[in-house]
């Protein structure tokens, strides 16, 4: 793989770019009136074609409500390449310096970019079409069928790659592509493309239309996971924490009217609760799932920090420092450049440390508030929920009550998404009268576990006695965050109580907190010694399933249609939680998703049903 600009595209594409594809699709007509649009584009090259479509979307009175871009890319370009190309669109020029704030830290794999608030989503593949296009499994309403010349004699001519964009349309799916090759229209043909030859083009490339209208049935992804298209109507979501939160905000800007319901008598009042807390992604050497999903993770947490937050007051991307007392949580050998925009090894004197430039505090209740303040969504608090009930059988017209626990109904919908951290499973309602059935169906219940935390935080009355920045590896600690009192604040967490879900403040966790400071920051601990003891604790309960990443998605479409599920956020609540919204709302509406079709699958509520 090549980290860096390795192709041009040639003149006459850049020329005819806003004719050949936006025009070539029928856009922006075919796109009036829509709930959402979806682009396919297989090659992002300089990113002309993705910002002309914004502009076209952004221009448009008809515009649809999300425009989804996906394209794949084998070698990105640097963001400084990106504005050069821009700089000579003056129309694309603002969009591109949007966009190029983002365009960092582009590893083998998707990346969601979002900008418009939300409005337009960018899926950005990095490797190659054929292999990217298996790890989605939305419909394309458009397709932009890019054939330049690339690095490593990518082919999009190729019956595999073509086979995988194929994969992605729909009946009707309008395709166009500006070619060279003579045997494109054949080729698209035998992929079940009908074929308009158009007489645009140059001398070397010629302009060429497509319809997606196969003479037979197309195959469509497999099985079980492949979720429903769910038109927006009513949903309640339990919880307001992080997670809710997130989902509320994903929902709503698709349409749904979503009432959130929860216990405590304001928003945050749960683990979302805690002053301020600590985002850094997780590396390991093999890359893992978890170090992935961390990634993507805190890409999505900063761009909403960034568009709705108080920066240096709300939320700093300060960096953190990883001391390794046990050398874990290496990085992978073969670490390109664009990783080092995410973390690189560290000197600190005998020790060795990661530096995670991407990391950073910030307060959850501003992200929280922050969410909860889209347009689409009612807050409803001190009202706590003790179940639930289904009032149809029937997929089509069946809706939930909302119980309270007196059984008055407290709200309906027709989807409900527990977020209410580890009390989500009490929620999910008994299956079948026998315990036979029960147990038949035991797959389906939620196992989560309870993990009491406490943290201590103070005001920093010497800054020369702090640590530059954040730093983590033995429990974590951040020097310098603006407390609710506007004054500096130090904070330090936090202790592990398995299995205790009462958020009770305890004096001996204190003591055990200090302790942790000393290993992880001697001196910075001598001097906080005195004040230690005076300190302000606060406590909380994480919700952890048994594999340690969180669950999202259908609890079981098939008998409990509409209840879904978001928690088991575990430690990593501001890394997983705005992720997790968009991943849900992705799969309920059949969207492209934020990130590669097997990571999503591996936080399916069913994935505990296949290895039972
Ligand atoms: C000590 C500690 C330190 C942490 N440090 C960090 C950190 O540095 N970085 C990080 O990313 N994460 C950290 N976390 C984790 C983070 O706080 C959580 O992952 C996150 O807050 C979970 O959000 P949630 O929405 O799933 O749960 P919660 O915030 O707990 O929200 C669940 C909500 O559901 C509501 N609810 C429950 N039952 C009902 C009911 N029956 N009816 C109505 N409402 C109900 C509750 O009132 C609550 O508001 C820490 C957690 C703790 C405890």
């Amino acid at each position: 793989m090549l980290w860096r600009a390795t192709f041009h595209p040639p003149l006459e594409l850049l020329l005819t770019a806003r004719t050949v594809f936006l025009q070539g699709c029928g856009l922006p007509t075919a796109w009036a009136g829509q709930q959402q649009w979806r682009v396919l584009e297989t090659g992002f090259g300089l990113g002309l074609n993705f910002l002309i479509t914004w502009r076209a979307w952004k221009s448009d009175p008809n515009r649809p409500n999300l425009l989804h871009f996906v394209s794949t890319e084998d070698s990105p370009v640097s963001a400084g390449n990106l504005l050069r190309e821009a700089a000579k669109h003056p129309d694309l020029l603002p969009l591109a310096v949007e966009l190029a704030e983002y365009w960092h830290g582009l590893l083998p794999g998707f990346h969601r970019l979002v900008f418009e608030g939300g409005k337009v989503l960018l899926t950005i593949g990095i490797g190659d079409v054929k292999g990217l296009l298996k790890e989605q499994s939305f419909e394309a309403d458009s397709v932009y069928l890019v054939d330049v010349n690339r690095p490593h004699n990518q082919n999009i001519w190729d019956t595999h790659s073509l086979k995988s964009v194929a994969r992605c349309c729909r009946r009707g799916t309008r395709l166009a592509c500006l070619t060279g090759s003579n045997s494109a229209a054949e080729r698209l043909t035998q992929s079940g493309f009908e074929v308009t030859d158009t007489p645009e083009g140059t001398a070397e490339a010629k302009l060429l239309q497509a319809c997606f209208n196969p003479h037979w049935e197309p195959k469509k992804a497999a099985a079980p996971n492949k979720p429903k298209q769910h038109a927006p109507q009513r949903c309640v979501v339990i919880g307001a924490g992080l997670a809710g939160a997130a989902c509320a905000a994903s929902l709503a800007r698709r349409g749904w009217q979503v009432t959130v319901l929860d216990a405590h008598e304001s928003a945050a009042g749960g683990a979302s609760a805690l002053p301020a807390g600590m985002l850094a992604p997780h590396t390991s050497p093999d890359d893992s799932l978890l170090s992935r999903l961390t990634r993507n993770g805190l890409r999505a947490t900063w761009q909403v920090a960034k568009a709705q937050l108080l920066a240096d007051v709300d939320w700093q991307a300060s960096g953190v420092l990883q001391r390794r007392f046990d050398n874990s949580g290496g990085l992978p050998s073969e670490w390109p450049e664009a990783g080092e925009h995410w973390s690189r090894l560290a000197g600190l004197g005998e020790n060795t440390a990661l530096w995670h430039a991407s990391g950073g505090w910030i307060k959850p209740r501003r992200l929280v508030e922050a969410l909860l303040a889209s347009s689409g969504i009612s807050q409803r608090y001190g009202v706590k929920v003790a179940g639930l009930q289904l009032t149809s059988a029937a997929d089509t017209d069946a809706f939930w009550q909302v119980l309270d626990t007196h059984g008055e109904c407290l709200a309906v919908a027709e989807l409900v998404v527990l977020a209410a951290g580890f009390e989500s499973a009490g929620f999910v309602p008994p299956r079948g009268p026998t315990a036979e059935s029960q147990a038949e169906h035991k797959s389906t219940q939620l196992t989560l576990q309870a993990i009491r935390g406490q943290v201590a935080w103070g005001t920093v009355t010497d800054a020369h006695a702090m640590p530059l920045v954040p730093v983590n590896g033995h429990g974590s600690f951040i020097p310098a965050f603006s407390g609710d009192d506007n004054k500096t604040s130090w904070l330090m967490g936090a202790t592990f109580e398995r299995n205790n879900n009462t958020p009770d403040i305890k004096v001996k966790d204190r003591q055990e907190i200090f302790e942790r400071l000393r290993q992880l920051l001697p001196q910075t601990a001598e001097a906080l010694k005195a004040s230690f003891e005076t300190s302000e604790s606060w406590a909380g309960v994480r919700c952890v399933s048994p594999d340690r990443l969180p669950i999202v998605g259908p609890l079981d479409d098939e008998d409990l249609p509409g209840l879904w599920v978001c928690t088991a956020l575990g430690s990593r609540g501001l890394s997983f939680a705005v992720l997790c919204g968009e991943l849900l709302a992705a799969w309920l509406h059949a969207e492209p998703l934020p990130i590669e079709k097997r990571l999503a699958q591996s936080l399916l509520a069913k994935r505990y049903r296949f290895s039972e």
